[in-house]
């Protein structure tokens, strides 16, 4: 991780700092979907009832999670990057075949249109599903992270890939514009943009698609993208630490997880490693935790901005 510092023009954040944000990234999408699987599918009152505030990863939920333990969110993700990593280029077929033997492996939860997908490629080879009105779901977007350390350093390059992983399962207008926003948002927050300059990513978003709108965010944390999205961006532009923002995700309920997992590769990036409380890197699984800072190095490694370097 030492680089020259003759390699890196004087405006732009040291490489070691985009490296440990992108790991953060990463970590941060593990960890909001750890601590926010405890709360899916509750409401707000309910949580209040039962923790309060719900702050710490301890598990349980409706899948009876182990603390620490991560769901379809990360592993679809983990099975992504591994496929990348693996090749070493990108691979829309080996990214379908880790998600085909993810499926085999009965994973703890995975969400219908994502088996739809991947069982359309198991019997047909199909790489790309058709369009359909009923996947605006959130599954795609949950898993962009990897996409977008991969890509970093270019944004053509992004979404292009973006959408390629996402039409795997889901194919969606708005699907998609959530896919790119987020990756677009985790690379700039990554390459060291301010909050102004991240929050312009979601006033172009807005502007191309009106109903993602986040002004008097209204309280839904359901798995339709637009609902994720809305609470990823409220919590996100309403509070000023990693910390903050997850639990402010995480006890909004609903689709808890992903929407933990999705603020947390934006608030990761944005905020840095040093961000992430340590008491929630500790009890993150440590094979999970392991996997994803290998994949983010790996990935990273073999990004547009890291081959512009060397
Ligand atoms: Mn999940
Ligand atoms: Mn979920």
């Amino acid at each position: 991780m030492v680089d020259d510092p003759g390699d890196i023009k004087d405006e732009t954040p040291a490489t070691s700092e985009i490296i440990a944000k992108a790991r953060a990234a990463y970590l941060g999408l593990a960890i909001g979907d750890a601590l926010g699987a405890t709360t899916e599918f509750m409401t707000p009152a309910e949580i209040k009832v039962i923790y309060e505030v719900h702050r710490k990863i301890i598990g349980g939920g409706w899948l009876h999670l182990k603390p620490g333990q991560v769901t379809d969110d990360t592993e679809m993700s983990l099975a992504l990057g591994r496929a990348l990593l693996t090749a070493g280029k990108w691979d829309r077929k080996g990214i379908a075949d880790n998600f085909l033997a993810w499926m085999k492996s009965k994973p703890v939860d995975i969400g219908a249109t994502c088996r739809r997908g991947i069982r359309d490629y198991m019997l047909k080879g199909q790489l790309e599903t058709p369009y359909n009105d009923w996947d605006a779901g959130n599954g795609a977007a949950m898993r962009m992270a990897p996409v977008a350390l991969f890509t970093l350093g270019d944004e053509a390059a992004l979404a292009q890939c973006a959408i390629e992983q996402a039409h795997l399962t889901h194919n969606h207008t708005l699907s998609d514009a959530a896919c790119l926003a987020i990756g677009t948002m985790v690379q700039r927050a990554i390459l060291g943009c301010n909050r102004f300059e991240l929050h312009e990513v979601t006033r172009e978003l807005v502007a191309d698609y009106y109903s993602f709108r986040f002004n008097n965010y209204r309280g839904n944390a359901s798995a339709y993208v637009v609902d994720t999205l809305q609470t990823v961006f409220n919590f996100i532009f309403t509070t000023g630490s990693f910390e903050e923002c997850l639990l402010g995700v995480v006890n909004q309920g609903g689709d808890a997880d992903t929407t933990g997992a999705i603020a947390g590769m934006i608030a990761g990036a944005f905020y840095g490693l040093d961000a992430i409380p340590v008491r929630w890197l500790k009890k993150l699984n440590q094979n999970v935790r392991a996997e994803v800072e290998n994949q983010a190095l790996g990935l990273v490694a073999l990004s547009p901005w890291r081959q512009r370097q060397v």
